[in-house]
Order: structure tokens, then sequence, then C-alpha cells
């Protein structure tokens, strides 16, 4: 069913791209399966909306169980017949690069169907967006490096190893970077020679759907991805627990990493989980302020706190700690709330009415628990999930809200004294995604980025990527790590092969 022009209007308010507009009115959006669109085998669809304005933007196509068992057949196929595994390296690599081009002309439109989906800032998506043709050639490049190493042997034998696609791959995406996710986590795995099954966000199933389309024009021979949206109880469970899946790659919380990891059981499926945090950012007395104090807050506040990684605990050193605090509600205060398509808005609405009452929920808690508010809190009345961003100091490390992953706008300022303290409040977490330091003190630098108990250590700079370094999480932030080579190793098996000379 297609939206009234009128309504649609509406509910698009802020999109310009004619693409962006074409795809939303030509009506509910089918299921991406062996290469052809179609509508899930129970005709059910479920609608999208835009957090900024509460309206529907489009029906989507509801896959179900067995939606995924057509789409784990389709991806069986092509990879147990297909070419895509037995292909040249480079010429796989080829139809990436081809891919690539094509996104390289719809940067626009996708960033736009993220804002609109998601209310993620279209200065945060737009950059992002363009980045995506970039990362789908990181990952082509990786085409002809999928290498296994020959042995030392005496002369009886000759012993080597291969390094072979798993098969058939599972891969999860949360909300917080639709487009650029949909497009960079199955993109690896393609490169590796797998075929794929990608179960975008309830919330934000839009561009995954469009890049669908630019998909299916790029030359993939037909099952090699496969895009079905849905729900996470319901395709996404189906998929994690499929006996012919051989690998799952999955984004989002620890809670439902926890059932990728029973669902593997059934077959061993190879598991990777990259899940949330609670990470430490510590500003000792000597850091320099006039960095320190913008880079944690935009440590917590960037994409509204919806960052996996972060900087919710900001942990400072007692002498600066007054300074400090007035200088980050400052900075909070100051940050404009506004539509995502306001140029000069810091923030804008969370992702849904659910995230929308938790992230609240927890504001009103940390008033309950004892800490102070010093900046922010509900903004109530009008439109859209918006929420202030929010400081809250005096946090103990044993209240709630500086435990549990909020993934909204929310800091907990909490105050330390000695680096041995330091060390012991950032670690005191199930968490072990991030972590942060300011301090001109190499030696400690390097003294606090051994002992924190995080996948990733930022000094003097929270949340720099490298796409080629490990990402990944200890504790209850995941298991394995992405990122070029190491992306490699998830995405292939190992075999050894013994002639006898
Ligand atoms: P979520 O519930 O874990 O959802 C993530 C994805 O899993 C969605 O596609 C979801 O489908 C699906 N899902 C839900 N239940 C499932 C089940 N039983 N079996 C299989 N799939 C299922 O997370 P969220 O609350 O929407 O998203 C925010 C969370 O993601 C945060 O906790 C954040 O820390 C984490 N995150 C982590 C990273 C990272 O790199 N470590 C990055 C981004 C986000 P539905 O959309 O239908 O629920
Ligand atoms: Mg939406």
């Amino acid at each position: 069913m297609a939206e009234s022009d009128d309504s649609l209007a509406l509910a698009a308010e802020g999109a310009r791209n004619e693409n962006t507009l074409r795809f939303l009115k030509s009506g509910a959006r089918g299921l991406y399966i062996g290469g052809r669109f179609v509508p899930s085998l129970s005709g059910k669809t479920f609608e999208t909306i835009n957090p900024a304005n509460e309206r529907r933007l489009a029906m989507v196509a509801e896959g179900g169980e067995a939606d995924i068992d057509a789409a784990v057949a389709a991806a069986r196929k092509a990879f147990d017949h297909g070419p895509w595994p037995r292909m040249r390296p480079a010429d796989r690599a080829k139809v990436l690069y081809r891919l690539a081009d094509i996104v390289q002309a719809h940067t626009e439109e996708l960033a736009e169907l993220d804002t609109l989906d998601s209310g993620l800032m279209i200065s945060v998506t737009r950059p992002a967006a363009q980045g995506i043709p970039d990362a789908l050639r990181e990952a082509a490049s990786w085409a002809n490096k999928v290498q296994g190493e020959t042995y030392p042997t005496g002369t009886d034998h000759f012993s080597f190893s291969l390094r072979e696609p798993v098969g058939v791959c599972g891969i999860i995406i949360p909300w917080n970077g639709p487009a650029v996710l949909a497009a960079r986590k199955p993109a690896i795995a393609l490169a590796c020679g797998n075929t794929v099954i990608v179960k975008p966000a309830e919330q934000t199933p839009l561009s995954a759907l469009r890049l669908a389309e630019l998909i299916s024009e790029a030359g993939f021979p037909e099952g090699v991805i496969n895009i079905v949206t849905g729900f996470g109880l319901g395709a996404g469970s189906a998929l994690a627990n499929h006996p012919g899946v051989d690998a799952m790659s999955f984004t989002g919380s620890a809670a439902v990493g926890q059932e990728i990891v029973r669902g593997s059981a059934i077959n061993f499926k190879k598991v990777m989980l990259e899940l949330g945090g609670k990470s430490p950012h510590v500003i000792f007395a000597d850091a320099d302020l006039e960095r320190a104090v913008p880079n944690a807050a935009l440590g917590v506040f960037r994409n509204h706190g919806q960052m996996c990684f972060a900087g919710s605990r900001i942990l400072v050193q007692r002498e600066i700690y007054p300074e400090f605090a007035a200088a980050l509600a400052k900075f909070a205060a100051d940050m404009k709330v506004a539509s995502p398509w306001d140029p000069d808005a810091k923030i804008g609405p969370l992702v849904s009415a659910a995230q929308f009452e938790r992230v609240t929920g927890y504001i009103d808690l940390g008033v309950r628990e004892g800490a102070r508010l010093s900046a922010g809190g509900r903004l109530d009345g009008g439109k859209g999930y918006y929420v202030r961003p929010t400081v809250f100091s005096d946090v103990e490390n044993r209240m709630r809200i500086a435990q549990e992953e909020i993934f909204g706008p929310v800091a907990s300022l909490i105050p330390f004294d000695t680096e041995e303290e330091a060390v012991a409040k950032g670690n005191d977490t199930v968490y072990g995604l991030g972590a942060g330091i300011w301090t001109r003190d190499v030696g400690r630098a390097i003294r606090m980025s051994r002992q924190l108990r995080a996948g990733h250590v930022w000094i003097n700079g929270y949340g720099l990527r490298n796409e080629m370094a490990p990402f990944g999480g200890f504790k209850h932030s995941g298991i394995g790590r992405e990122g070029g080579k190491y992306s490699v190793e998830f995405y292939s098996e190992m075999k050894s092969v013994f002639i006898s000379v």
C-alpha cells in the first residue's frame, strides 16, 4: 500500500532528494531473496515511523521463519552450487567495486532515508553514507588476501593450509548506523566468498532496502546477498537458530547476544558479537581541559548517545571535579536540541517511542537513586522523541545509571582521587568495549591503557577509528573482533592439507 502524497509529504518532511521521495512513494517494500524482491510468505507487513514527527514513512514486508528458510535455501544454493565462492578473487572484488561505484551516486538518498527512519541528524548520516563506497572498496581489497600458510616439514610430506569461506552467514544489525552497517558488515563476508542473509533493525529497514535495489544492479549472482526485514523475535531469531546458517555476526544488545549464542549451539555456528558498553572516560587533573570537555561531552552525546562505545561514565579527578562538572553541564545545556535536518542541531530525536521511554525512565531513576541532575532531563510536549543531553553529577558507581547501558544522551560524572581508584572504578562494570584517558603524563597513559579491561583505549581523543584495527569488546561487550584481517579470520575457515611426498 502506498502512502497518500499528502501524508507522505508530512512524514518525509526535510528530505529533498528526488530518489528518496520516489522510493518512499513506490509503496510497500518486499524482501530481497534469491535476487528478487518478494512479499513475505505470510503477506504480513509492518510500518516504519519517523521519530522526529511520529508519522508513518512506509510499510515493509515482515519476514518470518518461512522467509528465513527461503533466504537460507537461496544462500545455501548460491554457496554450494553457485559461482561466487569459486570465482577468481579479483572477479569477486570487481562486483564489490561496481557496487561501490553505484552506491557512490546514491549516498544522499541513503543518508536521507536514515535520517527519516532513525532520527539521526543529517549532519551525521550524510558523511556516514559518503563513507560507504570506500568501505565497500576496502572490503573488496581483501578478496585476494584470504591466505593460508605452508609449514616446515621433513622430506616425507608437504603441508599447507587454506582459508576457505565459512558458508552461509547471518548478519543482524541494529538501528544506530543503519546504512553503514547494512553495507559494511556483509561486504567483507562477501569478499571472502561467503553468501549472506542480512536482517536490519525493525526501526530502520528503509536504507537497507534501498541498498538492496542498488545491490540488484551490481551483478551479484542470485542468492549471494539476501535482505530480510522483520522483527527480532521472528526473522532475527529464525536466522540465529537456523541449522543451515554457518556463522552469525551480530551487533546489538548483550541480552540478544545471549540468544544468538544459544542459537549457535544447535549446529555450532561461528559467532561474532559486537555488543554494548558502559565505557569509562577518565579525566586526570593534568588533562588539557579545553579539549577534554567537548571530547567527553561528544563521547557520550554523539548520535544522541545511541552509540555502543558511548563514554557514558565520566570519571574525573577530584581536584578538577567541580570545574569540569560545571563546564560539562554548560556544554550540554548549550547543545541545540532540534530537528535532525537543522544544520545547527546537535541532538535530534531518539529512534523510537520505546527508546524514549527507556531513556527517560533512566533519567527518572537517576534522580531517585540520589544523583544530582546538573543538565538536561525530560523535554515534555511536542511531537518527536527528543531528550535533552543530560548530565548526572556525584554519581556512585554502584548506582544503576552507572552500571546499565542507557543508550541515550545521559552522562554520569563520578569523582576519583588516585590512579588505582580510576582503574578500579573504570573496570567495575560487566562491559568492556571502550575506555578513554585524558592526561599529559605518558607513563600514566600507558599504565592506564594496559590496566583498563576494554577492547579500545583512547588517549586524549575519544572514539578514534581505523578500519584496519581490531574492533570489539571484552567481557559482556562481545566475542571476536571486526576490521581488516580480523574480519577475514572470522569469515573464513582454515583447512590443513598434507601431501605424502
Ligand atoms: P537489540 O534488541 O539487541 O537489536 C539488535 C538487532 O537484533 C535488531 O535487528 C533486532 O531486531 C534483533 N533481535 C532482537 N531480538 C532478537 C532475537 N531474539 N534473536 C535474533 N535477533 C534479535 O538492540 P536494540 O536495543 O535495538 O539496539 C541497541 C543496542 O545495540 C544497544 O544495547 C547497543 O549497545 C548495541 N549496539 C552495539 C554495537 C557494537 O558495535 N558493539 C553497535 C551498535 C549497537 P528488532 O529490530 O526487531 O528488535
Ligand atoms: Mg523508523
